[in-house]
């Protein structure tokens, strides 16, 4: 049997373990003390048992899968395939952890990190294994999520990455391949969902319901930003945005936005708070956030070129006629962000159009990949658009890759 140890038995060390054993992979589970271990490895059990009673999987399913589980120690890995880090997003303290690891695996095995945002080439060339190292990044839940961003370090050999792919796939999850860059795919792509939804906030143009309500009615999309953002925790939200954005040299799209960084100084972070942009306390969520009262509103000039983008991009053309003209701006501003930051991923070599619409599809559970939606949009119409709303702001946000002078964000 193939076997992983997984360092770290947190929220995603603990969902890593449950998904490489139930795929049939023995997983040596390894944390602070064997008694961490045993308490994660009582954790999938509960999961495990749910899934039963769900016929998600059978009894002797859950069984083997909780049998594939070793509560494990520093001495036990030699017989590793892979081994994949998930401790604290810290680079010397994965570092130093992990030095004591690599002198006991085998030469071959590979190594791999869950890292959000520290750089894998970094960490592979610090335990002095740069080749056999990449980011294997894992979305929580774990066991839910289906990506997998296999994370390419400057040294990784492709070698370990095609294994590495084949293993996440042989777990059931879809794999997007990814540059060892700021935010990998999702986390830098996904940046505009909120960040334009803030900005419509800024400006005036609806409450955080109505900016909710537009996307998920002309677009498909499950959750509107402020309802995804309120989840996710704005401090979360907040320190991922800065801390991207200030790794590819701060350009306008990816700016932080004042509004959401105040409820993060008002300690209003979201559900976990009771309080966001909703309030969580009762039954149904309450939208308490409202648009600042100096904003300046009135895009009229947009209302047609909006009209013709939702129609070309909506799977629900009655919802054109029911959302007002300024929902449709809203989310006309909000999509076209999106697919532009998908164009400057791609543009900046951080993976392939297919790769970057299997992550935004299968990683945050978009309706569509962005460059497949910009095609059935007509790509003319979706350069027209940028165009459009590039003559409503002077930050240069809207400014599509290729007709780009090269001063609006390439790291
Ligand atoms: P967590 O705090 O839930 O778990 C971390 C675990 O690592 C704890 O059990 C802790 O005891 C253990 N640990 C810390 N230092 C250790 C050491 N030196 N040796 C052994 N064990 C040690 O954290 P998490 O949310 O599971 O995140 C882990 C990693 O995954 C981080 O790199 C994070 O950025 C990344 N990540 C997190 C998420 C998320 O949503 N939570 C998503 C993707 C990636």
């Amino acid at each position: 049997m193939p076997t992983v140890g997984i360092l770290g038995a947190g929220a995603m060390g603990a969902g890593i373990a449950q998904v490489a054993s139930t795929a049939q992979w023995r997983v040596r589970l390894i944390d602070v003390d064997l008694p961490t271990c045993e308490a994660a490895k009582q954790s999938i059990a509960k999961r495990l048992a749910r899934n039963v009673e769900k016929n998600r999987m059978s009894q002797s399913e859950a069984d083997a899968a909780f049998a594939n589980i070793l509560p494990s120690t520093h001495e036990d890995v030699s017989d590793c395939d892979l081994f994949i880090e998930a401790i604290v997003e810290d680079l010397n303290i994965k570092v130093s952890a992990l030095k004591p690891i690599l002198a006991r695996l085998g030469t071959e095995a590979i190594i791999a990190t869950n890292t959000s945002s520290l750089s894998v080439s970094d960490l592979g060339e610090r335990i002095g294994a740069a080749d056999r190292t990449c980011g294997m990044h894992f979305f929580n839940p774990a066991p839910i999520m289906k990506l997998v961003e296999v994370v390419r370090g400057n040294a990784t050999q492709p070698s370990v990455l095609d294994r590495v792919s084949s293993i996440a796939r042989d777990w059931n999850k879809q794999v997007a391949q990814c540059a060892d860059t700021p935010g990998f795919i999702v986390n830098r792509v996904a940046r505009p969902y909120y960040l334009e939804a803030f900005r419509c906030l800024e400006d005036g143009l609806a409450d955080p319901a109505a900016i909710d309500d537009a996307m998920k009615t002309i677009g498909g999309f499950r959750m509107g930003p402020f309802e995804l953002t309120d989840f996710i925790g704005h401090d979360v939200n907040t320190a991922t945005t800065r801390s991207i954005w200030e790794q590819w040299n701060r350009p306008s799209r990816l700016a932080p936005v004042a509004i959401q960084e105040q409820l993060v100084s008002d300690g209003t972070l979201g559900r976990k708070t009771g309080c966001g942009v909703y309030d969580w306390s009762g039954e149904q969520p309450v939208c308490v956030l409202r648009p600042p009262q100096d904003a300046a509103t009135g895009v009229s000039n947009l209302d047609d070129i909006a009209i013709r983008f939702c129609e070309a991009a909506t799977a629900n053309p009655e919802s054109i006629a029911r959302c007002s003209d300024r929902q449709r701006v809203i989310f006309t501003r909000i999509l076209a962000a999106i697919i532009n930051e998908a164009a400057w991923a791609a543009h900046d070599g951080v993976a392939t159009e297919a790769d970057i619409d299997i992550a935004m599809q299968a990683g945050v559970n978009y309706p569509h990949g962005l460059f497949n939606w910009s095609r059935d949009i007509g790509s003319d119409l979706v350069v027209m658009t940028l165009s459009a709303l590039n003559a409503t702001t002077d930050d240069g946000r809207f400014i599509p890759p290729l007709i780009d002078s090269g001063e609006h964000g390439s790291p």
